[in-house]
């Protein structure tokens, strides 16, 4: 019998954990030759919702919880959960119902049968989510995708069911600034993607403000990518090209008073090749920072005749 561990982040959602559990458990009951486990992590919620995971473990010995001493934000707690889980198959769910629990069944198909290591929840649509974040979220995937040399699929959340190879190989990245999308991205491996409509959350409020949401795309990109600090070169390059230009075109006009246009020229040259250098160092830490993440350099999925 195979077990399938569903990990569930939480942050103050003691409106909706009841009506996820009762939907969730009636889900995985329609699943054929899979057992689960829940682990729920409370991060640092300020309400009831340690209560309700209490309670729940005591109701149902398939579910077991953590609670963080404070809020460490979502990626801490999926990270958290996947250590935690023991299962053959880790799927990450939120809490407030918004990844359907009837698609456990089809993920864990994907997963057993058709050969995949993972399923994934494809969000067809963004109802209920307000035009401006749905243009930024994306105006993001644009960017992010162009920056990091990685494909990461605009609508893919964290819902998805992963084989114990891939959450192994998700586990072997570290870092501390966790960025899971970027995560799956690079660990690779085959996806298959489910599509699914997007709900309204069940009950209870979103913990996103454009603040937040400002800081996670900014984290995001900073953590697969030092494309931002090519830009200091390229502005820096643009300035030497347009000083030296301009330069030029004061001496060859053959006027009289060219000194305070050439001194503007030699300042703004200087401020290019510092631009260049500023860029030339960022280069360096930049490489220093991604090394200090000690990824795997390769990851293998099968080994034969070892
Ligand atoms: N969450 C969390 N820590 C946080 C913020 C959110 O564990 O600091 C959990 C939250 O309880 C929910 C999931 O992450 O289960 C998704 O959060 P939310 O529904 O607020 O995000 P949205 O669906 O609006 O993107
Ligand atoms: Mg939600």
């Amino acid at each position: 019998m195979d077990k399938i561990s569903i990990i569930v982040p939480c942050y103050n959602e003691e409106n909706v954990l009841p009506a996820f559990y009762r939907e969730t458990t009636a889900a995985v009951k329609e699943i054929e030759g899979a057992e689960c486990e829940f682990i729920f992590v409370d991060d640092g919620s300020r309400d009831h919702t340690p209560e309700i995971l209490q309670h729940f473990t005591r109701m149902d010995e398939r579910c077991r919880f953590l609670s963080f001493s404070r809020n460490f934000g979502k990626e801490a707690a999926m990270y958290a959960g996947l250590q935690n889980a023991s299962g053959d198959y880790c799927v990450f769910m939120d809490a407030d119902l918004q990844h359907p629990p009837a698609l456990l069944k089809d993920m864990y198909h994907a997963v057993k049968s058709e050969g995949y290591d993972c399923c994934a929840g494809l969000r067809e649509d963004r109802t209920g989510e307000g035009r401006i974040r749905n243009f930024l979220s994306h105006a993001f995937y644009r960017v992010i995708n162009r920056m990091c040399r990685l494909d990461m699929t605009d609508g893919a959340g964290d819902f998805r069911m992963m084989n114990r190879t891939m959450t192994d190989a998700v586990l072997e990245l570290k870092e501390y600034n966790r960025y899971m999308k970027g995560i799956f991205s690079f660990v690779g491996f085959d996806t298959k993607w489910i599509p699914f409509h997007n709900v309204k959350r069940a009950a209870g409020k979103t913990k996103w403000n454009f603040r937040s949401l400002f800081r996670y795309a900014v984290d995001g990109i900073l953590s697969f990518s030092s494309a931002p600090v090519t830009l200091a070169g390229t502005a820096g390059g643009l300035l030497i090209a347009v000083s030296i230009l301009s330069a030029l075109g004061i001496l060859l006009s053959g006027h009289a008073l060219r000194g305070v246009p050439m001194l503007v020229c030699l300042i703004l040259l200087l401020s290019g090749i510092q631009m260049l250098f500023i860029s030339i160092l960022g280069e360096y830490i930049s490489k220093d920072y991604m090394e200090s993440k000690k990824r795997p350099v390769y990851i293998v999925k099968k080994r034969g005749g070892f």
